[in-house]
C-alpha cells in the first residue's frame, strides 16, 4: 500500500484576481499551499528567508501556468515582515487577499534541559512570526472588508508532544491568537482559522528515526503519514470566498490522530 496520499490534482476554487501572501513557501507544507493557491489563479507571494530559497517552488508554480514571485523576510523580525507586506502591495496592486502563515520551526528538546535560545527562537518565529504579518495586513484587510487568513498550528497544540514544549507551546499561542483575531475581524469580512496538521512528510519530520515513523504510523487512525497537498487542500478551501461563514476554527488534518 502506498506510504503517502495518492497524488490528485487539489482542490480547485476561483482565486483569479486574488494575491495570496504564504510564508514559509519554500519547501514542504508551504510550497503546497503556494502551488495550490496558485492553480487556483491567485498571483503568490511567497516568502522564505531568502530569496534563492524559493527557487524550486517559483519553477512549480509557473510550470503549472501560475503567477508567483519571492520574498525575502525573517517572519521574526518586525521591520522585514512590514517592508516586505509593502513590498507585495507595490507589487501585487495594493491589496492582500490572502494570507497564510505558515513559517515555522522545531528546537526539540526536553524542558528541564532546553536552552533560552531554544524557547525564544521557536516562539518568535511560530507565534510572534504569525502576530506579526496578520498585524501588517489586518488593517488593510478591514479596510478592503475582506479578508482570509489561516494560520498554521499543530496536533502538537493540541495533545502535547514530548520533546517539544517550546514548539507546542508555539502553537497552542497560534490557536488563542486565531480565535481572538477572528472574533475581532469578523464584522470585517475577514475570517481567521488554523489547521493543525499532524504528521507530514517533509523536512521538517525526515530527519526522524523510522522506528519514530513507524509508531507514529501505528497511532493514526488512517495508518499513512500525511502529505504536504493534504494540508494545501484545506487552505484552499479557507483561502476560497465560499468559506465566509467559517472563522475562528482550528482543524485538525491528521488522520484521525486527535479524534
Ligand atoms: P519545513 O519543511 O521545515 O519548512 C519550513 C518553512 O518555514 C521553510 O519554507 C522555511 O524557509 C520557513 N521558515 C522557517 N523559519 C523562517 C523564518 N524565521 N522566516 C521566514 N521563513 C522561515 O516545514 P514544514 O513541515 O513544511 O512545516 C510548515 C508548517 O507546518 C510549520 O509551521 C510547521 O510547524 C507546521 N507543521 C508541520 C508538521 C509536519 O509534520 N511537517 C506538523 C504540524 C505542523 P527557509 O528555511 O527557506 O527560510
Amino acid at each position: 500500500m502506498a506510504d503517502t496520499a495518492t497524488p490528485k490534482p487539489g482542490l480547485q476554487v476561483d482565486l483569479s484576481g486574488q494575491v495570496a501572501l504564504v510564508t514559509g513557501a519554500s519547501r514542504g507544507i508551504g510550497r503546497a499551499i503556494a502551488v495550490q493557491l496558485a492553480r487556483c489563479g491567485a498571483s503568490v507571494a511567497g516568502v522564505a528567508r531568502t530569496k534563492e530559497g524559493m527557487d524550486a517552488t517559483l519553477t512549480a508554480i509557473r510550470e503549472a501556468g501560475g503567477t508567483a514571485e519571492a520574498f525575502a523576510a525573517n517572519v521574526a523580525i518586525t521591520a522585514d515582515v512590514n517592508r516586505v507586506v509593502e513590498e507585495v502591495e507595490a507589487r501585487f496592486g495594493g491589496k492582500i487577499q490572502i494570507l497564510v502563515n505558515n513559517a515555522g520551526i522545531t528546537k526539540d528538546g526536553l524542558f528541564l534541559r532546553m536552552e533560552d535560545d531554544a524557547w525564544d527562537d521557536v516562539i518568535n518565529t511560530n507565534l510572534k512570526g504569525t502576530f506579526l504579518f496578520a498585524r501588517a495586513v489586518g488593517a488593510m484587510m478591514m479596510r478592503q472588508r475582506y479578508g482570509r487568513i489561516i494560520n498554521i498550528t499543530s496536533v502538537s497544540a493540541l495533545m502535547g508532544n514530548p520533546g517539544q514544549a517550546n514548539y507546542s507551546a508555539s502553537k497552542a499561542g497560534v490557536i488563542g491568537f486565531t480565535k481572538t483575531i477572528a472574533r475581532e475581524l469578523a464584522s470585517r469580512g475577514v475570517t481567521v482559522n488554523a489547521v493543525a496538521p499532524g504528521f507530514i512528510t517533509t523536512d521538517m519530520t525526515d530527519s526522524l528515526p523510522d522506528k519514530i515513523k513507524a509508531e507514529v504510523k501505528e497511532r493514526v487512525p488512517v495508518r499513512r503519514l500525511g502529505s504536504p497537498e493534504d494540508i494545501a487542500d484545506l487552505v484552499t478551501y479557507l483561502a476560497s470566498p465560499g468559506a465566509s461563514y467559517l472563522t475562528g476554527q482550528i482543524i485538525a488534518v491528521d488522520g484521525g490522530m486527535t479524534c
